[in-house]
């Protein structure tokens, strides 16, 4: 059986799904539909998000209600008003071709009396939240005793939010020979506890193994330093120029202070959280839903029932506590046959939760560089090209200016028109990425520098520059000189050097570049981006008695590159670092519990 026709729907039901474009049944669909049409036995079905379970359950009870009965027949409870107004939704269009059907939502935040009324008027279906459920069957408005089939959506969800009581009451009030259609995407211990003490002998399903994350997800991650968290989560946003997604944090104050960056940023976004009214959430995710915003900025409790199919991403700004929501987070990209990222900011502490997960969900995480400046540059000019090649000419509007624009520009060759109409879009990222440092940890950095060594053989003709030769390029790339006042005189050296710098940096191992020992003093080139970083650590740092003090330096009189260009290259560096320094401030005013020591040299 692998149409919708040869599992027996009727044909009001097919052309209803016909005119949605369903044409085969999903993985879920296939098990449940059978299960529900020729039994009355108990369900309980692992599926995420995305796979199609509302039509799961929909479809088989539609097909078997007799509108034409009275009363409610089927009760559906869902964790969230959102999803509940989806799934009444589909249910609609499902039997748009039944007449007399009706299907009635129920949720908490709106007139309870707007829903009294609906219901007073019969109803088929009501699909509700576990809280206005209750309330109304406490008012003795929704009679649930004739219901034949009771369906638990998203049980662990429910459970997770503290529906469990609710739950119990609404359970009590339904009769004992219904049929209970149980979907989840995990099987925590209380939704064994549920469905031993509800559900009589339930058969199982799974469209994967339980827990197992959509496969249409490419599950990914940056290996961060936690203080680069806000820059790599930029960098990702920036490496995706179509990106559509929800960027998750774990607290309303986290979710608020990122999507105000982000906003100041100058990045199409806001904030859902738990501190909006009703009616703001609505509003922010109607104009998500609209695409009028790129990027939403989540709590999971607050983004629980956004029903998007085509987001293209999902970050995890910081990893979930429990896994079952890392499940649910990343089962909101890869949805109806569409392929979606899922792109976890990783500490290396962090990291180390990567294995644990990959077992529970049965998928591996591919671990991605963050992408540098060049490589973001590069991606949004030909963004921004095939943006330009695809847009649409408003011939009408245009052609009467055409031969004033063409005088305009008549000194000037088709190169010099296109560079300027590329430069007017473009040049703000070519300004902010200029001199942006690479942000992986050092040991990926080599790998980096590895691959682009590889690359740059490949590109010589197979010629290898020599180690000289490759030092000068990485430092003309991004580094910084520094005066340090320590000598030889001082018994100061290259390998004490780098000995203090890596104990006092914090975890932190920027490259070193050239180090020039002098006799009273000494230079050193240290990959950019750090300055502060090592200013609080020269803090900490004593030699031979003597405090050392290192400054900024101007650059190597012979090193490659013209001052102008390094000073422009400076000034885009502060520019990325925007966020960092913000946070670099806040540290060290929170420090002032007792200032560390010095470490003697
Ligand atoms: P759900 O898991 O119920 O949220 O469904 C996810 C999306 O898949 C919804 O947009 C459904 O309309 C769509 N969908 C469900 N079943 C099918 C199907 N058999 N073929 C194509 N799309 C489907």
């Amino acid at each position: 059986m692998s149409t919708f026709k040869e599992m027996g729907l009727k044909s009001e039901i097919l052309s209803a799904i016909t005119d949605l474009g369903y044409e085969t049944p999903t993985p879920i669909q296939k098990l449940a539909l059978p299960k529900v049409l020729e039994s009355k036995q108990d369900l309980i079905a692992f599926a995420q998000t995305g796979t199609g379970k509302t039509a799961a359950f929909s479809l088989p009870i539609l097909n078997q209600i007799d509108p034409n009965e009275k009363g409610i027949k089927c009760i559906v409870l869902s964790p969230t008003r959102e999803l509940g107004l989806q799934i009444a939704e589909d249910i609609k269009s499902y039997s748009k071709n039944m007449p007399s059907f009706k299907a009635v939502a129920v949720y908490g935040g709106a007139d309870i009396n707007q829903q009294i009324k609906k219901l007073e008027r019969g109803c088929d279906v009501v699909v509700g939240t576990p809280g206005r459920t209750l309330d109304l069957i406490k008012r003795n408005r929704l009679n649930l005793e004739g219901v034949q089939y009771l369906v638990l959506d998203e049980a662990d969800e429910m459970l997770s939010m503290g529906f469990a009581e609710d739950l119990d009451a609404i359970l009590a009030n339904t009769p004992q020979d219904k049929q209970t259609l149980l979907f989840s995407a995990t099987m925590p211990p209380d939704m064994v506890k549920l469905s031993k003490k509800y559900m009589t002998d339930p058969a199982e399903i799974s469209a994967g193994s339980k827990q197992q994350a959509n496969t249409n997800v490419t599950h990914q991650y940056y290996k961060i330093n936690s203080r680069d968290r806000y820059p790599s989560l930029k960098r990702a946003v920036d490496i995706a120029p179509d990106i559509y997604g929800i960027i998750f944090c774990r607290t309303r104050a986290e979710t608020k202070e990122v999507a105000e960056r982000l906003a100041e940023d100058g990045y199409n976004t806001d904030a859902l959280h738990g501190d909006l009214s009703q009616a703001q959430r609505d509003y922010v995710m109607n104009r998500f839903r609209n695409r009028q915003l790129q990027l939403l900025v989540a709590t999971d409790v607050a983004a629980r029932g956004l029903d998007v199919n085509e987001l293209t991403h999902v970050i995890n700004f910081k990893l979930p506590d429990e896994d079952a929501v890392y499940v649910h987070r990343s089962g909101r990209t890869g949805r109806a046959a569409n392929v979606g990222i899922s792109l976890s900011l990783l500490t290396s502490k962090e990291e180390s939760r990567l294995r644990y997960l990959e077992k529970k969900i049965g998928r591996k995480f591919e671990k991605v560089l963050i992408p540098n400046g060049q490589e973001i540059c590069e991606k949004q000019l030909f963004s921004l090209i095939d943006n330009i090649k695809e847009t649409e000419i408003a011939n009408s509007h245009i052609d009467g200016f055409l031969p004033q624009i063409f005088d305009m520009f008549k000194d000037m060759s088709k190169e010099e028109v296109l560079k300027k109409i590329v430069s007017t879009e473009f040049n703000r990222f070519l300004d902010y990425y200029r001199d942006a440092p690479d942000l992986n940890k050092t040991s990926d950095k080599r790998e980096r520098e590895r691959n682009k060594d590889k690359n740059n053989r490949r590109d010589d003709g197979g010629e290898r520059r020599s180690k000289r030769e490759r030092r000068e390029h990485k430092t003309a790339a991004h580094m910084t000189r520094y005066f340090i006042n320590q000598g030889k005189k001082d018994g100061f050296s290259p390998k004490l050097l780098m000995g203090m710098i890596n104990s006092h940096m914090g975890g932190i191992s920027p490259e070193i570049g050239q180090i020039e020992i002098m006799k009273m003093f000494s230079f050193f080139e240290m990959e950019s981006g750090h300055t502060s970083d090592l200013q609080r650590a020269a803090k900490q740092m004593e030699f031979n008695g003597r405090e050392v003090a290192i400054e900024e330096s101007s650059p190597r009189p012979d090193s490659s590159g013209d001052q102008k260009e390094k000073r422009n290259r400076r000034r885009g560096k502060d520019n990325d670092q925007r966020g960092g320094n913000r946070r670099g401030r806040r540290r060290e005013s929170s420090g002032s519990h007792g200032a560390k020591r010095r470490r003697r040299y």
